[in-house]
């Protein structure tokens, strides 16, 4: 007879539902306990087996995200941050701006390296000095400071309150771009603490009113008023982050982005009383252009860095579309339009776009429209003019009774050349924090304040190592987030990619 298994209660701490599981084995297909090695030995396994475990998740941990005080200290300036309503047409920038300040000021950073200020007192930006050698020219980290509004009856969570849950940090913002707010900030504080001498300036500018741009944009206003001030070599900023789809697929670099315009189609008509309708309708013939602009696409083509994005993405996909995308990266139009049809990401990456977004019209139930009227917004490959776009929609609408008008002042921005010193760590810190990830350089189809940086001749980069799923994307939307791990990780990707930028054998 076997030794009876009630021996496995020795195997205390936490490991009784080993011992249920073996003891159902025991009573429903085995008569006597079949493990003939001694339990002791048995234990001591196990034991050795856990303290391995737990040995090899503190070292993982350790490898990708920075010590705990550091990571509070991110946590908390992150927490503030997302707390302060600073919604686009609603908030403020300027207590954020202040806060910074005071955490700055709290981290011994002189009074004279610090700014705040910006085109109106509700939209300050803060711009911040960290000295190096002054042996390169200094390196500017943007980020900025606003949010698109958040309602409270839209979101399952108070979108100003930062909430931890399911692993993930809620709140307006989080995402869109607070996180790298926050980050610069927690960094620069730890590089003091830590007495790192860069050798070059490290400027952080956190800025308003990227969202929509408008008069108090911070960067606009800040290359107009205080140029001196946030001068550097280059910049990095929002634009580029990790792509997750259950696994980590690649860390992006954003080096150009597509620029916005912004149309309005206006149809005006005399109107009349609805008892007596004429075709000649205002909204018909606002309906009609709208419905020749929805089957309507730009042409197809790759540019430059969209062609090396699909070249990489082509060596990590193992989907259907893997061929294609090679092809798309060798200017194969049948691939550009499979590809194109398979992703509306991929879509937007090759062309131009133009889509209606808001509407108005009529003025009464029982007239007839004297005026209707819908707003158009064109995400634009760098290398298509305001000329272009706007004669194209002009051929689409083909109606003259449609006003093809512009709204405000597009800014587009040529790519940034690619730097290699910002490549390669890129790459070599993405492979030491996620091994096997590649880093990829991308186009984003969203517009940065990077644009006004490149237009000024200050090349722009955007890169975060903030990994998001790319199918769950919530900027912009409701119950925003970030992965509390994705935070953490970001933090420690962006404390070392600055330090080895800075840093005398990575300079130059
Ligand atoms: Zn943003």
């Amino acid at each position: 007879m076997k030794q009876p298994c009630n021996r496995w209660m020795c195997l205390t701490c936490g490991l009784l539902v080993i011992q249920e599981f073996l003891k159902s084995i025991h009573t429903r297909r085995l008569v006597g306990c079949v493990f003939t090695i001694p339990h002791e030995r048995i234990a001591r396994m196990f034991k050795l087996g856990i303290l391995f475990a737990i040995l090899l998740s503190l070292s993982a941990s350790g490898q990708t995200t920075r010590p705990d005080a550091e990571k509070q200290l991110a946590h908390d300036i992150y927490k503030q941050f997302i707390e302060i309503h600073s919604g686009y047409t609603t908030g403020a920038t300027t207590p954020v701006a202040e806060a910074a300040s005071s955490r700055l000021k709290a981290g011994e950073f002189a009074d004279t390296d610090i700014f705040v200020g910006g085109a109106i007192l509700t939209k300050a930006n803060l711009v911040v000095r960290y000295h190096g050698t002054g042996a390169a020219k200094p390196i500017l980290l943007l980020a900025h400071t606003d949010v698109v509004e958040a309602k409270r009856e839209d979101w399952s969570v108070d979108p100003f309150q930062f909430i931890e849950k399911d692993g993930f940090y809620y709140g307006r913002g989080t995402a869109d771009d607070k996180a790298q707010a926050a980050v610069w900030i927690a960094n620069l504080i730890q590089y003091k603490k830590e007495g790192f001498k860069p050798d070059r300036d490290i400027i952080v500018a956190l800025t308003a009113d990227e969202e929509g741009g408008g008069p108090y944009n911070g960067v606009e206003w800040l290359l107009k008023t205080h140029r001196d001030l946030i001068e550097a070599e280059y910049a990095l900023n929002e634009g580029g982050w990790g792509e997750e789809s259950k696994k980590k697929i690649s860390n992006d670099l954003q080096v150009s982005e597509k620029y916005v315009i912004n149309f309005r189609f206006e149809v005006r008509n005399k109107g009349g009383h609805s008892s007596l309708p004429v075709p000649d309708n205002a909204i018909y013939h606002l309906a009609g252009a709208l419905g020749r602009l929805s089957k309507f696409g730009f042409p197809l083509k790759a540019n430059a860095v969209t062609s090396a994005y699909f070249q990489e993405m082509s060596k990590i996909d193992n989907g259907p579309y893997k061929n294609d995308l090679t092809k798309v990266a060798e200017n194969s139009p049948e691939a550009m339009q499979r590809v194109a049809a398979a992703s509306s990401a991929w879509n937007a990456t090759l062309r131009t776009t133009c889509v209606a977004t808001m509407l108005e019209g009529g003025h009464a139930m029982n007239a007839l429209p004297q005026l209707a009227a819908a707003t158009v917004n064109c995400r634009v490959l760098p290398e298509d003019t305001l000329e272009y776009v706007e004669s194209t929609l002009r051929t689409v609408v083909a109606d003259d009774q449609v006003s093809v008008k512009l709204v405000g002042e597009p800014h587009p921005g040529p790519a940034s050349p690619l730097r290699p010193d910002l490549l390669d760590a890129a790459r070599q810190l993405t492979d030491k924090l996620w091994p096997g990830v590649p880093v990829i350089p991308i186009m984003v189809m969203g517009a940065t304040d990077g644009a006004y940086l490149r237009s000024a001749g200050i090349p722009c980069y955007g890169i975060q190592g903030f990994f998001m799923d790319r199918d769950d994307i919530r900027f912009h939307g409701r119950d925003e987030r970030m992965s509390v791990q994705s935070f953490y990780e970001g933090q420690a990707f962006l404390y070392e990619l600055v330090k080895r930028l800075s840093s005398a054998s990575n300079s130059r």
